[in-house]
């Protein structure tokens, strides 16, 4: 008997670091990022700022999360998302704390548990 695979699962586990190739906009509260491995995720910027890892939504001393995640319209859009440096990148909101830099590690984990497709 084999093993069954999930057509939908990525080996995540690649030696190099994994690179954004693309971002293009998918619908008005969603966004999609295509990887150097060819995997594409797709992220909703509510669900993105609601883990906002920046100072201000995140204690820095404890760790926990000063933000609430009610307060974040589900609606929420994104007016640019920038590149910080070569391994993050920053979303401005219509609305809410824009000020978190998304890692590309943290952008992978999330997709890993979202919509993650293999080309
Ligand atoms: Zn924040």
């Amino acid at each position: 008997m084999h093993e069954m695979r999930d057509p939908q699962s990525i080996d995540f586990q690649a030696n190099a670091p994994v690179m954004v190739k693309r971002i293009s906009q998918k619908d008005n509260h969603t966004f999609t990022l295509e990887w150097s491995d060819g995997a594409i995720c797709d992220y909703r910027l509510s669900a993105l700022q609601r883990i906002c890892p920046c100072a201000a939504c995140v204690d820095e001393n404890t760790g926990k999360r000063v933000l609430d995640a009610n307060s974040v319209n589900e609606d929420v859009r994104a007016t640019r998302i920038v590149n910080v440096g070569r391994y993050a990148m920053r979303i401005h909101f219509t609305q809410g704390c824009s000020s978190g830099i998304y890692s590309f590690d943290t952008l992978r984990t999330i997709g890993k548990k979202t919509i993650c497709k293999q080309v």
